[in-house]
């Protein structure tokens, strides 16, 4: 093969030296058609013998299982094209097809991946670089690498934020939606809207780059209030649709201490019979109690339904949060991802769902990944569940595919699960 992967401690005195961190994130593009055609037990097969697979076409690499469609890859290299050089060798190695219990099937693959030319670089940042990729590259319909060095060169955030408002206008900011799935009634009872950025420069930007230096300027205010008034747009083509379900906002929490925001907030959604509610970090509220505890009760007056969000990862305790307006309490995904590999977190979601129930609130948990833990949460009593496993945050027709779908089908069948998603819910971040 083209590329040098032979891994630190094996290169010797002689050898070139390591220039370039790869991590590759690999999605079995079709698994919802093979595990179709497989049955759900054998399906869960593929995802390691992809691994078994890497492992021969790129021998000096580790590869691993993620989920069930899902496998990393990571490798460190001599020579700086390396990377595209292992997606070249990947694809062509898997346009052989796999023999499954004597029947041959091809494996498709989608590849994001994240290259560091600086081995100091964060792990987080390599991690967090290719997951990005595999969203522009689910979007694409391309493999996409990113270095994760010459993607972000330092640039000031705040210079980013300089251009929301022309972002804004341009049409560069566009909104995601993720079902949210009650367990008892087992149909969708909410979504949460999530913000994007398509730079014209940068690609796809989340807003975990963005948000927080919106949040230190005034662009968190312009910013929010465009995207109340995209949601009531987008309310109502899924109210003509016949889904007249409500949808939650992420409101920054600098934004509860902001009078001006809020009377504006409250213009925009008032009169309208909109159903919306405002998700809020705990953090948020704590800096200026009095205020933001004021200004929610403004927001539930006039009929938002408010939920704590994040919950868990702050220090706040739930006797504190029950001063506020609050209906509902997602539980961080922290504690969701983890919860059949840890002993702690069971317990910690447990009681938090307890005595959140004590306090008159109903739960959800994000980040709900794989049919075990979506076992567990009903088991323990959730109330409602959001996740990958459900959908991941798509844009308003693909929302409405995955609505017409699950209106037919019982959401929360995980044995049926795999036959509710079109394929192409998945093919978008
Ligand atoms: P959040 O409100 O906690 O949103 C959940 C995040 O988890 C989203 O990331 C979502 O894409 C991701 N997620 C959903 N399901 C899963 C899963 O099963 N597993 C894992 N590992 N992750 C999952 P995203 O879209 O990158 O948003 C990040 C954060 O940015 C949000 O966290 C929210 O705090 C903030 N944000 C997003 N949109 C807005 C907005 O319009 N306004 C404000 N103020 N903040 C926003
Ligand atoms: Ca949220
Ligand atoms: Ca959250």
């Amino acid at each position: 093969m083209g590329a040098d992967v032979l891994p630190r401690e094996e290169a010797g005195a002689d050898t070139p030296p390591k220039v370039l961190r790869v991590l590759l994130l690999l999605e079995l593009e079709n698994f919802p058609a093979l595990r179709r055609q497989l049955g759900v037990a054998r399906a869960d097969t593929i995802a390691g013998e992809v691994v078994v697979r890497c492992d021969v076409a790129l021998p000096n690499s580790r590869a691993w299982t993620l989920s069930h469609r899902l496998v990393a890859v990571v490798f460190e290299a001599a020579e700086s094209r390396a990377g595209e050089a292992a997606v070249s060798r990947l694809q062509e190695v898997f346009r052989q097809p796999f023999d499954f219990y004597g029947e041959h099937h091809l494996i498709r693959l989608r590849v994001g991946g994240a290259t560091a030319r600086n081995f100091d670089c964060d792990e987080v940042r390599l991690v967090e670089g290719a997951e990005k990729a595999l969203v522009e590259a689910r979007e694409q319909g391309r493999d996409v690498l990113h270095d994760v060095v010459e993607d972000d060169p330092g640039i000031d955030p705040l210079e980013l934020i300089q251009e929301l408002p022309r972002a804004i206008r341009d049409g560069e900011i566009f909104l995601q939606y993720q079902p949210k799935v009650h367990v008892r009634r087992q149909q969708v009872s909410s979504v949460e809207a999530l913000v994007r950025w398509r730079h014209p420069v940068r690609g796809l930007v989340l807003p975990g780059d963005f948000i927080p230096a919106a949040e230190q300027s005034r662009a968190i205010g312009e910013l929010t209030l465009w995207t109340l008034e995209r949601v009531l747009e987008d309310q109502r083509s899924l109210a003509a649709a016949g889904y007249d379900i409500p949808i939650f906002v992420n409101v920054s929490g600098v934004l509860l201490a902001d009078a001006c925001f809020v009377d504006e907030a409250c213009r925009v959604v008032a009169g309208h019979g909109a159903k919306l509610g405002f998700e809020i970090t705990e953090t948020a509220v704590i800096r200026d109690p009095a205020s933001a505890i004021r200004h929610l009760q403004r927001f539930a007056d006039i009929g938002v339904t408010i939920a704590i969000d994040d919950y868990g990862a702050g220090l706040s305790s739930l006797a504190y949060l029950k001063q506020l307006p609050a209906r509902e309490l997602k539980i961080d995904k922290l504690f969701v991802t983890q919860l059949t590999s840890s002993n702690r977190d069971p317990l910690i979601v447990r009681s938090t769902i307890d005595l959140a129930h004590a306090l008159d609130m109903e739960v959800t948990a994000e980040g709900v990944e794989t049919p075990a833990a979506m076992a567990l949460l009903g088991v323990m009593g959730c109330d409602m569940v959001q996740g990958y496993l459900i959908s991941r945050p798509v844009e308003l027709d693909l929302l409405l595919v995955f609505l017409e779908e699950s209106s037919h089908l019982q959401v929360l069948n995980t044995q049926r699960l795999s036959f509710l998603r079109s394929d192409r819910l998945w093919k978008t971040g």
